[in-house]
């Protein structure tokens, strides 16, 4: 199974991530994870990426679809993951096709966990555990580049994409969003 979930900031990305990688046994690749680890750790990519993170603004595709092109040729990706938070831009979007034309591979479904912006914007407040990006003016801006550079993937992987998009709404419980996916993913 190949997924990629799509979500505004606090939609639940992770926990359904998290849910649907023990179902389907699949590896997490989660690019905001994978940025604050490489950030605390001070490593070549964290460096890059850290001004854009602190900001809220999307780190340069280029740094992404390179980061995102060697990880899927590990071998624990082979044969399925879920990319949580990635694409988020009608480039990262192409890229990641053309990538997995050259890799023979498919992407399976991207999940869309729809939330509206003002709970969104109360979640990242009263997330547990808290991230410097999540206070109010930069969930702002996150908000605001997932509307303009995000949202329009919806499209494209509904029309352009063999009907891949699957959207459920993000405020039930997370196991009621987690049943409703999964109803939605047909079993072959
Ligand atoms: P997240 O944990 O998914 O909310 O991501 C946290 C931050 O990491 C974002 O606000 C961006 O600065 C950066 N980031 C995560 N995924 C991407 C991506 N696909 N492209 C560019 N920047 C990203």
């Amino acid at each position: 199974m190949r997924l990629v979930i799509l979500g505004g900031p606090g939609a639940g990305k992770g926990t359904q991530a998290n849910k649907l990688c023990n179902h389907f046994q699949i590896p997490l690749v989660s690019i905001g994870d994978i940025l604050r680890e490489a950030i605390a750790a001070e490593t070549e990519l964290g460096k890059k990426a850290e001004p854009y993170v602190a900001k809220g603004e999307l780190v340069p595709d280029i740094t992404m679809i390179k980061f995102v092109r060697d990880r899927l040729l590990q071998p624990d990706t082979k044969n399925g993951w879920l990319l949580d938070g990635y694409p988020r831009t009608a480039f990262q979007a192409e890229e990641l096709d053309f990538l997995l034309d050259t890799l023979e591979q498919k992407l399976d479904w991207a999940i869309f966990l729809n939330v509206p912006e003002d709970v969104l914007m109360h979640r990242c407040q009263n997330r547990e555990k808290w991230r410097n990006d999540d206070a109010p003016a930069i969930v702002k801006r996150r908000i605001d580049l997932f509307n303009q550079r995000t949202i329009p993937l919806l499209e494209y992987y509904e029309y352009c994409q063999r009907q891949r998009l699957i959207a459920v709404h993000g405020e039930k419980t997370p196991e009621a969003i987690f049943q409703e996916i999964l109803t939605q993913i047909p079993t072959e």
